[in-house]
């Protein structure tokens, strides 16, 4: 008895991929100091979620309750009357994203296959990092800042509030993010202490990496 209802739970699990509400692939606290446990707490647990809860709300019962959310984010792109799911999907992706573009020993040099296509397409790390820094620290307003590659060259990106490149054609590598509430209790209005904090000691090249050869 228990072991059936244990598969038909399983089964509906699989009848239903779409959306879940991602793990953090670390602890609250890893990414101090740079990121505090309590900035993480509150863009993880509230901001993040609430993307996501209010993306379930707005799509229980319509076309996209079954599709993939990459496949909501660019469906609702360019539809104003379908505004909220697009910012609500797109908010949730990048999110899911961006944890991953984070890891508690990042930082440092890149891995030699990403580096050597760093200095063919920007000149040097410290060029790229230079580029990619300040596209997040003068990006107006709340964004992002984003490594992508497009017909296959390395280029940085912003992008305002919610909108992603994964709308577009193209390889997404790494992201910032640069609302407020991704750095605001632990810097207040020093955007630029926190994107240089982050390049510096979080960065998770790895990540890149896995998805530059995806
Ligand atoms: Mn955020």
């Amino acid at each position: 008895m228990s072991t059936k209802m244990t598969n038909d739970s399983s089964n509906i699990l699989r009848e239903k991929p779409a959306l879940v509400f991602p793990a953090l692939p670390y602890e609250e606290d890893a990414l101090e100091p740079v990121i505090s446990a309590k900035t993480i707490g509150f863009h993880y647990g509230k901001h993040h979620k609430a993307y996501f809860d209010n993306l379930i709300k707005l799509v229980t019962d319509t076309d996209y309750s079954d599709m993939p959310l990459e496949q909501i984010i660019t469906g609702t792109a360019d539809r104003p009357e379908r505004t909220a799911i697009f910012n609500n999907a797109s908010q949730l992706w990048n999110h899911t994203f961006y944890w991953q573009c984070l890891a508690p020993k990042g930082g440092g040099e890149p891995p030699a296959a990403l580096k050597s296509k760093i200095e063919a397409d920007f000149g040097s790390v410290d060029t790229f990092k230079k580029e990619f820094g300040g596209a997040a620290v003068s990006q107006f307003g709340s964004g992002w800042a984003w490594l992508i590659l497009e017909a296959g060259k390395l280029k940085v990106v912003k992008t305002g509030n919610a909108m992603a490149p994964v709308v577009k054609d193209g390889k997404v590598l790494l992201t910032i993010d640069v609302w407020e509430h991704a750095y605001y209790l632990d810097y207040q209005n020093r955007r630029a202490d926190y994107v240089t904090a982050v390049l510096d000691k979080l960065i998770n090249w790895e990540f890149a990496v896995k998805n530059l050869s995806k």
